[in-house]
C-alpha cells in the first residue's frame, strides 16, 4: 500500500482550507493503491489553522529537541507536530506502506525543501518533522515532485 498526503489527494486539509490536488496521486487513490494521511490533523490541528514553519533547524532537529515548530503569530506548536509525526508513523506501519508520498515544502511533509522559519517565503534543504521520523524508521518517503522516479 502507498500512503499519500491528504492534500495531494484533493482533500481540503491545508492550513488555509485548500488542497494541492495532484492528478497522479488521485489516480493512485482511484485505483485503490493508496490511502491518505494528514500528519497535522492527526497531531490535533483543525482547519483552518495558522501557517507554521520550523525555526532553528529541520525536522530531525525538531525530533531531537534542538528546533521548534512555530506559528506565524509566534505560538510554539512543536508538540502537536511531533504527535502528528508519530501518529503517521503508526499508520504507515499498520498499512505496511511501501512508500509514503508527502507534500514538498511543508513543515510536516517536506522531504527535500522546507521553509526557513522566517515566514518570508524562503526555502532551505531539509525534511519536515513527519518525513524525518518516517525516514529514521526506515520508511521510504518521496515528494509528489519525485513520484515519477518511484512509479
Ligand atoms: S502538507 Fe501534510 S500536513 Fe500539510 S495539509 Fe498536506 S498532508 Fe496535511
Amino acid at each position: 500500500m502507498i500512503l499519500v498526503s491528504s492534500c495531494l489527494a484533493g482533500l481540503n486539509v491545508r492550513y488555509n482550507g485548500t488542497n494541492c490536488l495532484d492528478n497522479k496521486i488521485q489516480k493512485l487513490i482511484d485505483e485503490k493503491l493508496a490511502l491518505t494521511v494528514c500528519p497535522e490533523l492527526l497531531g490535533g490541528f483543525s482547519i483552518p489553522r495558522e501557517p507554521a514553519e520550523i525555526v532553528g533547524g529541520n525536522g530531525e532537529d525538531v525530533l531531537d529537541g534542538k528546533a521548534k515548530v512555530v506559528e506565524k503569530s509566534g505560538k510554539d506548536v512543536t508538540e502537536l507536530y511531533v504527535k502528528g509525526a508519530y501518529e503517521t508513523l503508526k499508520k504507515a506501519q499498520e498499512v505496511k506502506a511501501s512508500v509514503v508520498v508527502l507534500k514538498e515544502y511543508s513543515p510536516s511533509c517536506g522531504s527535500s525543501m522546507i521553509y526557513n522559519g522566517e515566514f518570508k517565503d524562503k526555502k532551505i534543504a531539509g525534511n519536515g518533522v513527519t518525513t524525518a521520523l518516517l525516514k529514521r524508521n526506515g520508511i521510504n518517503v518521496v515528494s509528489e515532485e519525485r513520484l515519477d522516479d518511484f512509479l
